[in-house]
């Protein structure tokens, strides 16, 4: 018997378990054999502190302070930057202030990135306050405080089953059956199914998928403290790792949540999307 169970063991789950059980005992359900093993573990791992929804930015002026120090810290200096061809001058304003960067000249836009084309690219747009997150580095350092408030963290566990009697949670895994006086639900992209298995109201979540590819670089760049870099209108977005560059069309398409992998023809499309707008932007 549990106070509170969570269901999920990405950063949603992982980070509620770490806090919730500093006074509560705590069970966290995964299915999967690693936390952090769909969206958390693949994500472009980029913080913009006033980017997203209300709600969104209020947890990220929150969470800041302890991303910045907390273990060191999980935060290092990235940038963010966008470019612009000449006919896309409205889209460009539109997005800079959206994002609240500030337009730059050229050549200290070649200073982030050296490989823009600037026959091609017209427009550039900067801010510094844009960091790279340790994703993985953030999901350990929540375990390890979790594991110290001795909560209980089951892996491989998949929930197929969940009743409430009694004013108490009865949830049952494939393997096991758990019970608890509170249920969160942090199931990601699969919230709405542990909805319906709870049998409360839905909140109408939409599961989409995002692709990235990795390419490589000409010879000779170091890439490692290149900005994160992005067209006008947010249909492509680029940022260095591990010594290459990836890409996202950074599509929204609508699917059933399941465990995500690049299909040929969306990566092919994904690909000759990149290439037709970002390719000219760069010198190859
Ligand atoms: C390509 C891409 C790029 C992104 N880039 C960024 C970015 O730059 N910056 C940013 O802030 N965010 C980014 N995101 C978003 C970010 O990754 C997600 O918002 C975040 O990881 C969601 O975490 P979560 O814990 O809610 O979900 P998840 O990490 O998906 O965790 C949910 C967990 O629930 C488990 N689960 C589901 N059903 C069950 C069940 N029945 N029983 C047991 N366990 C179950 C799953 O196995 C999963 O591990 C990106 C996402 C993608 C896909």
């Amino acid at each position: 018997m549990f106070d509170i169970i969570i269901i999920g063991g990405g950063i949603a789950g992982i980070s509620a378990a770490a806090r919730l059980s500093s006074n509560s005992s705590v069970l966290l359900l995964e299915r999967e054999s690693a936390l952090g093993y769909h969206a958390s573990g693949r994500s472009a791992a980029s913080c913009i502190r006033d980017y997203g929804s209300e709600i969104t930015r209020d947890l990220n002026e929150h969470s800041f302070e302890y991303l910045r120090t907390e273990n060191n810290g999980v935060l290092s200096d990235r940038g963010l930057m966008v470019l612009a061809k000449k006919d896309q001058r409205d889209a460009f304003v539109t997005s800079s202030d959206s994002l609240g960067l500030t337009e730059i000249s050229l050549s200290e836009a070649k200073i982030q990135v050296p490989i823009i084309n600037n026959k091609i690219v017209k427009y550039a747009s900067y801010r510094k306050d844009v960091y790279d997150l340790d994703t993985a580095r953030l999901i350990q350092n929540f375990e390890k405080e979790a594991n110290l408030n001795n909560a209980q963290i089951k892996n491989n566990s998949v929930v197929v089953r969940i009743e409430y009697l009694n004013s108490m949670w009865r949830v049952l895994t494939d393997n096991g059956e758990y019970h608890s006086t509170i249920l969160v639900n942090a199931a990601g992209a699969w919230v709405d199914h542990i909805s319906n298995m709870a049998g409360i109201e839905k909140i109408g979540f939409l599961p989409m998928r995002r692709s990235m590819a990795r390419i490589p670089l000409p010879s000779g760049f170091d890439v490692a403290n290149w900005a994160f870099f992005s067209g006008p209108m947010e249909n492509w977005y680029a940022k260095p790792d591990a010594g290459q560059l990836i890409v996202s069309p950074a599509e929204e398409d609508l699917v059933e949540p399941h465990d995500a992998w690049a299909e040929d023809l969306i990566l092919a499309e994904g690909i000759s999307r990149y290439q037709s707008s970002l390719q000219h932007l760069l010198i190859k």
